[in-house]
């Protein structure tokens, strides 16, 4: 028999609707073709589960593109667009057996409220039923019926913070596999509910470990093939956003429906517990300047891992009004501000204007400092566990120093979830006393090495005071809205020779 060989790559990011930077195509990482392979092997992400699944196997991978970007506004519809071309064109040339996609899910363009769904049809339109596709999503993708329509199977991180990307896209390369060997008839009972989990949705404490318990034992008995418990990202602005539970069962329903709607009817058992407040920046600075021990604090208002501008100065400007002065790493989104720090060059002093350009909860700082260095294109590679072998950069830096305060300006935004970014520009996390990171979940895994992790509750476009944003499409949902508990359904049964869906 001849060698097995894989379809995979497409487009990758999370998007925050009420963001209004576009997310163009310089913001992505774009790898292909048997470099992207060995460049990612070994990696917690995605795509390297699908690379390491394929070498177990011994099969051959074809990665026409992979575009990956971190979180923020809407992807460019050009970019989508490109993405899409070359997937579909390599669809065309056909020599594969399955296609295993290693996507987000939580992705919007200027135009589109499910890209992935409309990439996924578009490869279905050009292979047929006969060819297996699965995709492996973030745990915060936004899952509805038009992107499970095309897909024979779905798997979904069950952590977070995120441990196990990886492990996820084997879970989807076995699926294909199975398919393909006969081994595996996925049916899938998934279903929907309009309601959003804020604050206390971590799968390391609280109703999320019970939830996945019961979802794990399922699997454990034989009741499903495979659970996904998706708790959307919170900030997409579409019609039916909320959560959903994915269960498939091996040639039978029955078993897998109901796994689905015991998970799902948990979830909204729990719902109040689900919602969280976090703690003051006051209460975790109060005794900052006894403290022998980093304190790492995510900014909960401006995550970029969340699709947040990430330029917000709120904490910086708390630390300047409380007279904070302790060794302190700050990193901001600024093009304009490392453009004018590049002028004045290392050593040069200047009172420099930065942030607050689109995050409205704070003022932009104004501050006399020093530029002490200057940089671009610098490697980042992440330590993790959280995404461990990721290779990323940081394009252009600038480091402004106000007292004891590194301001790390930058013309791209992060998510400075791994210390690495740090280290990248030459600040040492050790010798910090205070590290500010634009992430809520995942820095914590990373960071806790180094001292004390903690998201704090702060102002801004990713906060979970949500009747603050803007809604349009995507309301109502609980708990901005009363709703009853009526979860929608939906079937997918895969048929030889065809795949249909079944009315719920
Ligand atoms: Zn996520």
């Amino acid at each position: 028999m001849a060698k097995r060989q894989v379809l995979t790559g497409g487009i990758a990011q999370e998007s925050h609707s009420f963001n209004p930077i576009v997310t163009r195509r310089e913001r992505f990482t774009i790898v292909e073709g048997q470099g992207a392979i060995e460049h990612n092997r070994g990696a917690n992400s995605a795509f390297g589960g699908v690379i390491d699944s394929a070498y177990e196997a011994g099969l051959d991978l074809i990665v026409p593109t992979l575009f990956r970007a971190q979180s923020g506004g809407p992807v460019d519809d050009l970019v989508f667009a490109e993405v899409s071309e070359i997937m579909v064109a390599a669809a065309k040339r056909g020599d594969f057996d399955a296609i295993v996609l290693p996507l987000h899910g939580g992705m919007l363009t200027e135009t589109l409220s499910d890209p992935e769904g409309l990439l996924v049809e578009r490869l279905r339109a050009i292979v047929g039923n006969e060819v297996p596709i699965t995709a492996a999503f973030d745990l915060h993708a936004h899952v509805k019926e038009s992107t499970l329509e095309p897909l024979d199977f779905l798997s979904g991180y069950l952590t977070n913070p995120h441990e196990d990307q990886s492990a996820t896209a084997k879970r989807a390369f076995r699926a294909a596999m199975g398919i393909l060997d006969g081994t595996f008839d996925p049916v899938l009972a998934a279903t929907f509910l309009p309601m959003l989990t804020l604050g206390n949705d971590t799968t390391l404490s609280g109703p999320l470990v019970d939830i996945h318990a019961y979802a794990h034992n399922a699997v454990e008995r034989g009741l499903a093939w495979d659970v996904s418990i998706f708790n959307s990202q919170q900030f997409l602005d579409v019609p039916s956003i909320g959560q959903t539970v994915l269960a498939y069962g091996n040639g039978e329903i029955d078993e897998a429906r109901k796994v689905a709607n015991e998970v799902m009817k948990m979830i909204w058992d729990y719902r109040d517990d689900l919602i969280t407040k976090y703690p003051t920046l006051e209460e975790q600075l109060k005794d900052i300047e006894q403290s022998d021990r980093p304190i790492i604090i995510g900014d909960q208002g401006d995550r970029v891992a969340a699709g947040s501008p990430g330029d917000s100065t709120y904490i910086l400007n708390y630390l300047l009004e409380n007279k904070i002065n302790v060794d302190t790493y700050f990193p901001i989104y600024d093009p304009d501000a490392v453009a004018t720090c590049d002028r004045a060059g290392v050593g040069g002093e200047i009172c420099l204007n930065f942030g607050g350009k689109y995050s409205s909860a704070s003022p932009s700082v104004t501050a006399k400092g020093k530029v002490v260095s200057l940089g671009a294109n610098v490697p980042v590679l992440y330590d993790g566990p959280s995404d461990r072998g990721t290779k990323t950069y940081i394009e252009k830096y600038a480091v402004f120093k106000i007292g004891n305060i590194s301001v790390l300006l930058t013309n791209q935004p992060y998510s400075y979830m791994d210390p690495d970014y740090f280290k990248a520009v030459g600040l040492d996390p050790e010798k910090a006393t205070i590290i500010v990171s634009r992430s809520g979940y995942h820095f914590q895994l990373n960071f806790a090495k180094i001292g004390h992790v903690v998201t704090v509750d702060t102002p801004g476009m990713s906060s979970y005071y949500l009747d603050q944003l803007p809604w349009q499409h995507a309301r109502p949902f609980y708990p901005l809205d009363k709703i009853e508990y009526e979860p929608r359904q939906y079937t997918r049964r895969r048929l030889a020779g065809g795949c249909r869906s079944i009315p719920g």
